[in-house]
């Protein structure tokens, strides 16, 4: 495996390749990542992944700084996957200007995650931008435990880039039925306890959307009584259409954002 820091160089690698995969992460590697990674190594000839920790696509200060950085122990796990490429850029490489001002994305941008952390996705889809344009991969993997970012940056890649695929992956998740997430690894016992709590009731509760039954304020009240600090929000949205699933054959989906402690976790189901 290359490990490259320096973006010419890394220009100069991939150059030639017809047939790169390319999986962009914040590092913090988990099994949620590798599943990514794989899928990558078995549908492209080569496989390039990213390691940068956007500091454009945190709202706070704090909760950038306190990200899990384990950069060792990622290098390893990815070395032993067969990963081809791993691009450790530096900030200013990234941004030698700064990030950009007047990025557009789709209006479901405003919605879910981006009601509460403004200008969020924006600078998710500025990153993402600034990676094609220097690896100019021929697809691009992203977990749909993310569905939200996952959609908006379909939107934006079809429109801006229609010869890259955008290639969904399935949410893996621990045995308690928690998503894996870098962020777990702040997560207490007590608390991942709490996080497996609120996954078997929405999974529970799911059921009751078939028959028109789901009652979100109880369901808020429910989970807050596990001891969760705060919800975002729990929204049922039809994931075709994202609007709310009026008709019965929908594939909806159960979004979820909330807080344990000052750690935001998300997911959906
Ligand atoms: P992150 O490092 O959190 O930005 O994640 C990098 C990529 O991995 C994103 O496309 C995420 O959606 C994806 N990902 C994160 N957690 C999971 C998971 N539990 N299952 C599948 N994909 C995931």
């Amino acid at each position: 495996m290359k490990i490259i820091l320096n973006r010419n160089k890394l220009i100069k690698f991939i150059d030639s390749e017809k047939n790169l995969g390319f999986v962009p992460t914040l590092g913090g590697i988990h099994n949620g990542h590798i599943s990514l990674i794989k899928k990558s190594i078995n549908q492209c000839n080569k496989t390039i992944v990213s390691i940068f920790v956007n500091k454009t696509q945190f709202n706070k200060k704090s909760d950038f700084k306190k990200y899990p950085r384990s950069l060792k122990k990622d290098i390893s796990i990815i070395k032993k996957l067969n990963v081809d490429y791993l691009y450790l850029p530096t900030e200013k490489q990234i941004y030698p200007k700064g990030p950009s001002k007047n990025i557009k994305i789709s209006p479901f941008g405003k919605r879910l995650c981006g009601k509460f952390r403004p200008g969020h996705f924006e600078a998710v889809v500025d990153v993402v931008n600034r990676f094609i344009k220097i690896i100019k991969p021929k697809k691009i993997y992203f977990g749909e435990k993310d569905m939200q970012q996952l959609k908006i940056i379909d939107h934006f890649v079809k429109k801006n880039y229609p010869n890259i695929n955008i290639i969904p992956c399935k949410t893996i998740r621990e045995k308690n039925g928690i998503a894996y997430s870098s962020r777990n690894f702040l997560l207490s016992t007590k608390e991942k306890n709490i996080a497996s709590k609120i996954y078997k009731l929405l999974l529970l509760q799911k059921k009751n959307l078939n028959k028109n039954k789901l009652n979100l304020k109880l369901l808020k009240i429910k989970i807050l009584n596990f001891g969760v600090t705060k919800i975002d929000y729990i929204k049922v949205l039809d994931i075709n259409k994202l609007v709310r699933p009026f008709k019965k054959k929908c594939k909806y989906k159960v979004f979820i954002a909330f807080y344990l402690r000052s750690i935001r976790l998300i997911d959906n189901i």
